[in-house]
């Protein structure tokens, strides 16, 4: 085991060495968190909608606890189906207009279990070059070719579009808004080119889901498109405040994944209790659209202060707003900074970024007040200076 270290110190060498760190609740203080000794206001969760303490949901958890007991038992394809997931899959498909879900156990599961199960050996996967992990360890895992596209060049997926219009089955998959860059695939075009070249569209809503739309339906309904979309995967984990995923699309699909989704077949089923929870958790997020508008207001408002300071936040306008500050030690000298003024901003290095694109992540929350975010972005100023990220 000895070539462990050497690797390990080599990760220490390029500030690039992760460590796992105690991130504590604040009680009645749901937009910050412990971290180390301190208090700090908590621009690192992906609680958006601010729902992961909500009272009604933890209300359902506990009493489906009491009656459904701890675990499922079982995959739900065995005795692992209880009636609450039914219920929950219906409720997701009239939200979504599609003809049926499925739930999976986390979105990185629905992610390299469907697309496994739609592509094989002989197929293509055209897929941004941005796009989140599980898409990317899906299409690995499946053995179809990997045709990846520069981020949002529509001219490059074309090419290759037509560099691979023999193969078999083709698959197109983007995130919807970027996870790590906070800007949005141009999904138009993408339903238009996969129109034109007969390709099958996959569209993750991890970051848009609970947050666009009148009823929070995501992105890709608020600009009309749910009907051109075949397969639309959301997480339970970022807008709802809990844990897992789904997929919407075709009563065929749906069919097609429980027979061939590897993930759903050969795992445990979701808690019971935490299935019910869901179903309160999509309640609050059809019902409660104040927590978006104050959201992306807040976002709004956060993202500009930064961009007039100087700040590099990239050409997103959504609730993850990231300072694009270069070197991996740039960026873990200024997370420490913020974590010493009282902000938890986390550093994100490569491999989940390009080289060369270290960043600090900020994600909001509804949970935050407009003062909070000034006061927050006054201080992140102060130290950009400090470190020169921002000239003077
Ligand atoms: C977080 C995330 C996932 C994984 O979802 P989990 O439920 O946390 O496993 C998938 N895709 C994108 C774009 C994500 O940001």
């Amino acid at each position: 085991m000895n070539w462990m270290e050497k690797e390990l110190a080599l990760f220490a060498d390029a500030s690039n060495e992760r460590y796992l760190r105690d991130s504590a609740v604040v009680p009645d203080n749901p937009g910050y968190t412990w971290r180390g000794n301190r208090v700090l206001l908590n621009l690192a969760s992906n609680d958006y909608l601010g729902l992961a303490r909500h009272p009604a949901i933890i209300d359902t958890i506990r009493e489906a606890l009491l009656t459904e007991g701890g675990g499922s038992g079982a995959s739900r394809l065995v005795t692992g189906n209880r009636p609450l997931y039914g219920r929950l899959e219906e409720a997701l498909a009239t939200w979504q207009h599609s003809e049926a879900a499925l739930v999976f156990a986390n979105g990185y599961m629905a992610n390299s279990g469907v697309i496994r199960a739609l592509v094989g050996r002989g197929d293509v996967v055209f897929s941004d070059q941005l796009n989140h992990a599980s898409i990317v360890d899906g299409i690995v895992l499946s053995r179809a070719e990997h045709a990846r596209y520069r981020h949002n060049d529509m001219e490059h997926l074309k090419l290759l579009l037509n560099k691979h219009r023999d193969k078999r089955r083709k698959l197109i998959v983007t995130d919807a808004v970027f996870s790590m860059d906070g800007d949005q695939a141009h999904l138009e075009e993408l339903v238009a080119l996969k129109q034109e070249y007969g390709a099958m569209l996959m569209v993750d809503e991890a970051h848009s889901g609970g947050i666009y739309g009148k009823r929070g339906e995501g992105l890709c309904f608020k600009l009309g498109l749910h009907h051109d979309v075949d397969v639309h995967m959301g997480t339970f984990s970022k807008s709802f405040g809990l844990y897992g995923a789904y997929i919407c699309g075709s009563r065929t699909l749906i069919r097609f994944l429980v027979n061939q989704a590897r993930p759903l077949i050969y795992s445990t089923a979701l808690p019971p209790s935490l299935v019910a929870g869901i179903s309160t958790a999509l309640t609050l997020v059809k019902a409660d659209h104040w927590r978006r508008e104050r959201l992306n207001s807040a976002s709004q408002l956060f993202r500009s202060s930064l961009s007039d300071a100087g700040f590099n936040v990239g050409t997103g306008d959504s609730p993850i707003v990231p300072i694009i500050v270069g070197e991996n030690e740039r960026a873990l000298r200024f997370s420490e900074a913020l974590e010493a003024g009282g902000i938890a901003g986390i550093a994100i290095r490569p491999p989940t970024v390009p080289d060369g694109t270290a960043r600090i992540r900020f994600s909001l929350s509804a949970d935050h007040t407009p003062k909070e975010l000034n006061d927050a972005s006054a201080q992140i100023c102060k130290i950009g200076l400090q470190l020169g990220v921002l000239s003077s």
